[in-house]
């Protein structure tokens, strides 16, 4: 349950930037699906609804998506179902039901770096980048490690048609995944993340540079190479080597999937 003593409203984001800096242990407010869990009082919490954040805009080049667009929103905006052969709505549609994803935000799914994220695989995939208020824009892998308390106020999607493939593996239906992974194929090759290891989503370098050189035929060789790069680890959803396989085989699958792609 979220409980806290005060909260502060800003109208700009200015104001709500000021605000982060000057309380630093004040959580933000963005669907506040995440945040009203735990039992913990807070002295203070920063609502960013009055921000104008919760708009899905676009123009020739790009999608952008506003922090406070919702889950919900992404899945039914029209151009989305068929952008990518529908990567973003089909991202967000395993996670719980349409009453939560009409609440949770985009932007609170991002600046969370959820290890479990079903939207970050899709946005890297999608060479997604993001706007912040300190920062300005940066591609949504170097933000993943980006470690300043910045406020996040937009999602910017590039209009390119390229073969992009996501999965996600639940033990059941409204579950946490216990993996996930996306792939990318252009120009410069195959490009496949693998997340919720349980850790956030990252590239597999070695095994995408075998395929990129030797071509599918190196596939099982190419999969060998995860448990190289990639560190994977026990929790309550899934065993460490359990993960391993399974990510080898659907590194597989993904490469498959965007090769198909015509
Ligand atoms: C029970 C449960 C199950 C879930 N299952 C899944 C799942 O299966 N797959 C999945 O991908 N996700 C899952 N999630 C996560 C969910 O999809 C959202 O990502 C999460 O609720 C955060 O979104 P929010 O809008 O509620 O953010 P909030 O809870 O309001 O905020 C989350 C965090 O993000 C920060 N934040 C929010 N907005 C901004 C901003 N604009 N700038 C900077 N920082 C910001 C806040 O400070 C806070 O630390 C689950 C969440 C819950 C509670």
């Amino acid at each position: 349950m979220l409980m806290f003593m005060q909260v502060q409203q800003p109208k700009t984001v200015e104001e709500a930037h000021a605000l982060m800096v000057k309380q630093k242990m004040a959580p933000i407010l963005a669907g506040g699906c995440w945040t009203r869990l735990g039992n913990r009082k807070w002295p203070m919490v920063i609502d960013l609804s009055e921000l104008g954040l919760r708009y899905i805009e676009e123009d020739e080049t790009e999608y952008r998506i506003g922090a406070m667009a919702t889950q919900r929103d992404v899945e039914v905006y029209e151009p989305f179902k068929t952008f990518c052969r529908g990567v973003l709505p089909k991202a967000v549609k395993d996670i719980l039901g349409v009453q939560f994803r009409s609440m949770a935000t985009m932007g609170g799914s991002v600046a969370a770096k959820f290890g479990f994220s079903d939207i970050i695989p899709a946005l890297l995939a999608l060479r997604a980048e993001v706007r912040l208020f300190e920062a300005g824009r940066m591609p949504i892998e170097q933000y993943l490690t980006y470690g300043t308390r910045d406020l996040l106020l937009e999602i910017i999607v590039p209009k390119q048609e390229v073969p992009v493939a996501i999965e996600a593996l639940r033990k059941s239906t409204s579950d946490f995944p216990y993996l996930t992974g996306s792939a990318r194929l252009d120009d410069q090759g195959y490009s496949v993340y693998i997340g919720c290891r349980p850790g956030k989503p990252a590239l597999a370098t070695k095994a995408c540079q075998l395929i990129n050189e030797k071509g599918l035929d190196a596939l099982d060789e190419a999969v060998t190479l995860i448990q190289e790069e990639l560190s994977f680890q026990s929790n309550s959803h899934a065993g460490a080597e359990y993960r391993l396989e399974m990510a080898k085989n659907m590194f597989k699958r993904l490469v498959k999937e965007v090769a198909q792609w015509k």
